[in-house]
């Protein structure tokens, strides 16, 4: 039996954007039916619109090896896996992805690596130097976020030098039995290691956090409760929590038999229920969704409160180059291309966004949250999401273009002389706004 008192009273504290508790975000998960979903589903999408507006930042993953020292049963880089082929890029390699990407359009990247033992933290930081020097008529990539191994508070420290935007690590799962049955061997065998990465990265002075959860582990309500413990001890002793949380669920990854059934299977309705939730609960941590997911539970989703997603990815290490490539470390299923994921953001009203100037302008950790909470980061998002289309529009879009004409159409509705003007001067040929 739901007790609607208590329902509404949780539904009234999330409309006043001031997150929930663990107790009330479990009592939601597990209050899930017909009725109570299609009122948590209007409460994610008001709050989305309200904080993120229309804007979904895009991003690509570039995956750098694919050697392993771990045994993760759901994982498709698992050292024990003969089905694939292992790679590691060197700098011609990585050049020519990062080359292929920038003529895409992409202004992101998300930097992923297994934990190769031939892959040291200063190589890997040479590679982010080399992927931020790289520049063409298409521009280059500005912001360059990691998904890697966690690292002792000495190599943060590197990353940091290496100016990273986020760096991501997900616990997978908060269930430490779990956890260890999963976790054959190797360095991320080590539960406690990995929970306090994000604490270790944080002292190092890496202040945009990325966590997250591998749904089909785990009971989702019972994961959902860890994470949120896991931010609770985060903001209690930093200050901070999270600039974003992902939401992976266990695909299909070729030699990795627990992805072939995973041991709790979410169905897509239950999926979209949890990220509402999670939106209403944690209002101003960006939401990410990857290509795991296909492209209408994607477009829903973003409805609900996903704020970035990747577009055109690959999940293997060197498979933009070779686009054959078959050693993914898991299926991808939304396999557009980002310029047919614009287009498609841009049909339903949304404003794609390259923009990464919040991180080059200082306004990360703390700074963020506060210019978030109270709505002023909208001044500044708003504007830079749409330069940033513009951008887009003008390097890779001929004039015709329908994108052209959602572009003026987004500018004429906001009815901004200042931004009319400089979307103007970036039609026009004024490019790299943001460097
Ligand atoms: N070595 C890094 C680490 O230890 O975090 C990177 C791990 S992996 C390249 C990035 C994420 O992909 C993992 O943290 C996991 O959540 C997710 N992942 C792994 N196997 C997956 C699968 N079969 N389906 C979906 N996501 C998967």
């Amino acid at each position: 039996m739901i007790d609607v008192i208590r329902l509404k009273d949780i539904l009234e504290k999330a409309e006043d954007l001031s997150g929930l508790c663990i107790e009330d975000v479990t009592y939601l998960l597990t209050a899930f039916n017909e009725e109570v979903r299609e009122r948590v589903y209007d409460l994610a999408s008001k709050i989305k619109n309200k904080i993120y507006g229309k804007r979904i930042v895009l991003f690509a993953p570039l995956y750098i090896s694919n050697f392993c020292q771990n045994v993760c049963l759901y994982c498709g880089f698992h050292k024990s896996n003969v089905e694939i082929t292992r790679k590691r890029l060197d700098h011609d390699i990585l050049k020519k992805e990062v080359e292929i990407l920038i003529n895409q359009g992409v202004k992101r990247v998300l930097l992923v690596a297994s934990e190769d033992p031939d892959l040291s933290i200063d190589r890997i930081c040479e590679f982010i130097n080399s992927i931020y020097s790289l520049k063409n008529h298409n521009g280059s990539i500005r912001r360059v976020n990691v998904n890697i191994a966690p690292l002792s508070i000495e190599e943060f420290k590197k990353l940091k030098s290496a100016k990273i935007g986020t760096y991501q690590v997900f616990q997978e799962t908060y269930n430490i039995e779990k956890y260890k049955k999963y976790h054959l061997s190797g360095p991320k065998s080590d539960y406690k290691f990995r929970y306090e990465a994000p604490f270790r990265a944080l002292e190092a002075g890496i202040d945009d956090i990325g966590m997250g959860v591998l749904f089909g582990l785990d009971n989702p309500i019972s994961e959902v409760a860890g994470l949120l413990k896991h931010i609770d001890e985060m903001k209690k002793v930093y200050g901070v929590g999270p600039h974003t949380i992902s939401v992976p669920r266990l695909k299909f990854a070729k030699g990795a038999k627990l992805s072939y059934n995973p041991p709790y299977k979410i169905d897509d309705e239950y999926f979209c229920y949890l990220v509402s939730v999670l939106r209403i609960a944690v209002p101003y941590t960006g939401i990410i969704l990857s290509t795991r997911e296909p492209r209408d539970l994607r477009d829903k989703l973003i409805n609900l409160g996903v704020s970035q997603i990747s577009a055109g990815s690959s999940t293997s290490p060197g498979g933009y180059l070779n686009k054959d490539e078959k050693d993914e470390q898991f299926t991808v299923s939304d396999n557009r291309s980002l310029n047919e994921v614009v287009q498609s953001l841009a049909r339903s009203g949304y404003i794609p966004s390259f923009c990464t100037a919040c991180y080059r302008k200082g306004r990360t950790g703390e700074i963020f949250m506060e210019l978030a909470s109270d709505g002023r980061i909208k001044k500044f998002c708003d504007r830079n999401a749409i330069l940033s289309f513009a951008e887009y529009v003008a390097s890779f879009v001929d004039n015709n273009s329908e994108l052209r004409d959602f572009l003026e159409r987004m500018v004429l509705d906001m009815g901004d002389e200042y931004l009319n003007s400089r979307v103007f001067e970036v039609l026009n040929g004024q490019k790299d706004v943001f460097i």
